[in-house]
């Protein structure tokens, strides 16, 4: 059967859950083959749950090098991998990270790249010489299309909860890999690493309920209700466009077409309207539950609990019920 790359996302140790999915998406062409890039010890902590996903192998790539910089080491040792296990793709989270890494492979091994892929088929069926297929939703989500690379190894970037992850036992054999040594004078070097707000809060894409303001939340200020509803799930906190773009939350927490996909258990939208682009980011969620105070909201389309009254009255009265519970 084809190996598979997939490149695994951690943050110091701690596995990011859209490594299961790649692992997951891996599984539809192959046979993944996880690699832990990271510093000594790292793949120790992780070897479990990769083999609980799938994972065949673990290659191992650890040195101090491997955290000092920013992407250069992964690129390194993918692009020494491809050479060597010649497989039949590489996976890499549609991260900012990622892409950049996704990017900087295909470059550097001369092959295809497959941006965004919500889904991975494998058109030539079961067994070896497998037809690599990426399955990417454009448009705002409006339609779906297929893509495939005829030049080298695909490079496919997976974009965090576009597709669910299931279990499935792996050996995890472990093989050891070198992480060429980083050109100082070429890569750019971490100096420090600083938290941004969002405090304790699970990240964005990491956690299974979501609780995101939109417009109609009116100010920053205001953007308390939310939090407060969000901390008594020990949720994240998103926001729509709208919200951003008036300052009533930093960008990286924008959910939708030009901003992060979830997929969590549960996603709950106060004050927003439900327009494609934010759907986009969000409509795969398990179970959507909007306020809203105009009941022709197009989020309540999508929304399988929808509360028509004003999200200052509504969010509070769920904060207290939740956080009685
Ligand atoms: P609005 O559409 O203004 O809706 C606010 C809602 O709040 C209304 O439905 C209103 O009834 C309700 N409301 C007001 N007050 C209250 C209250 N007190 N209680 C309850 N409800 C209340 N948008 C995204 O979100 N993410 C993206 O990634 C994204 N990418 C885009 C990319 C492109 C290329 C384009 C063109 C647009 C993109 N947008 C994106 C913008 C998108 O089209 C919408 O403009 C945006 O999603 C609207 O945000 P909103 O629902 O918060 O605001």
């Amino acid at each position: 059967m084809s190996e598979v790359l997939v490149l695994v996302d951690h943050v110091d140790g701690e596995i990011k859950k859209v490594t299961f999915e790649l692992l997951t998406a891996a599984r539809q062409i192959g046979e993944p083959s996880a690699v832990v890039v990271g510093s000594p010890g790292t793949a120790a902590k992780l070897k479990e749950s990769l083999a609980a996903y799938g994972a065949a192998k673990v290659y191992v790539a650890e040195s101090d090098d491997a955290t000092g910089y920013l992407v250069t080491p992964k690129v390194d040792v993918l692009a020494a991998l491809v050479e060597k296990a010649a497989p039949a793709a590489v996976l890499v989270a549609a991260t900012a990270d990622g892409k950049e890494i996704a990017g900087r492979l295909a470059a550097r091994t001369g092959s295809g790249l497959l941006v965004d892929a919500i889904g991975i088929e494998n058109t030539a069926g079961s067994g070896d010489g497998a037809v690599v297929v990426a399955v990417q939703s454009i448009f705002g989500g409006a339609f779906v299309v297929k893509s495939k690379s005829n030049k080298g190894t695909p490079i496919v970037s997976v974009r965090p909860g576009g597709l669910e992850a299931e279990q499935a036992q792996g050996a995890a054999a472990e093989e050891a890999v070198d992480v060429p040594a980083a050109d100082a004078a070429k890569s750019a070097r971490i100096t420090g690493q600083e938290p941004i707000v969002g405090g304790d809060r699970p990240e964005l894409t990491e956690a299974s309920v979501v609780v995101s303001g939109g417009r109609g939340v009116g100010s920053a200020e205001q953007f308390e209700v939310v939090e407060k509803l969000a901390d008594a799930f020990g949720a994240a906190v998103g926001a729509s466009r709208a919200a951003v773009d008036s300052g009533y939350y930093p960008p990286q927490f924008q959910v939708g077409q030009t901003g992060k996909t979830v997929s969590p258990q549960l996603y709950v939208a106060l004050g927003i309207s439900g327009a494609i682009q934010h759907r986009a980011g969000m409509q795969t969620s398990k179970t959507i539950v909007a306020v809203n105070k105009d009941a022709e909201a197009p989020i309540f389309e999508i929304a399988d609990f929808g509360v028509v009254g004003d999200l200052f009255a509504v969010a509070p009265q769920l904060t207290e019920e939740v956080g009685k519970r």
